[in-house]
């Protein structure tokens, strides 16, 4: 899909499942985030929500798991005997690891513990969750050429690296 991706926006945000409190927040670091529009830098849902938005806005926005993190998979659960397990892992359910798969590093959540196996949800642990957003607009700024380049925003709040 071609896009216009010229808008780099800084934001405070605290996110939480619908109803609950929020469980994270920018401001807890201390430093807004800076996002450019259009790259994936953020879910789909929040990158809708900033578009158009001016320097200052404070608003709420709720968005659904489909456009959070995607909805539960029931496919992604796997049984790992618990000899492939590395050691010191805690195997109690909730508890999450990293697993390699064929599309990279993933953290899995451990759903289930028997005597000689476990279960592995690979789902994302938001995957299936709507989630409440606060956010104040920072800046809006144009995005430089080198940033389009690069998919990414730079500078405060964005990525920081060499060249
Ligand atoms: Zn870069």
């Amino acid at each position: 899909m071609e896009q216009t991706i010229r808008t780099v926006v800084r934001f405070h945000y605290a996110v939480g499942e619908v109803g609950q409190p929020a469980f994270e927040s920018s401001r807890t670091a201390g430093e807004p985030i800076a996002a450019l529009l259009g790259a994936s830098n953020i879910i789909p849902g929040l990158e809708q929500a900033l578009e158009g938005r001016s320097a200052g806005e404070q608003f709420e926005v709720t968005v659904p798991a489909a456009l959070a993190y995607g909805e539960r998979q029931e496919g992604m659960v796997q049984r790992v005997a618990k000899k492939h397990i590395p050691k010191g892992i805690p195997l109690a359910v909730g508890q999450t690891l990293l697993v390699n798969t064929q599309q990279g590093q993933r953290r899995a959540t451990i759903t289930k513990v028997g005597m000689s196996v476990i279960d592995l949800d690979l789902n994302h642990p938001l995957a299936g969750r709507d989630l409440h957003f606060n956010i104040e607009v920072v800046e809006v700024r144009a995005a430089s050429n080198e940033e389009i380049a690069h998919g990414h925003a730079h500078g405060d709040g964005g990525v920081h690296h060499e060249g």
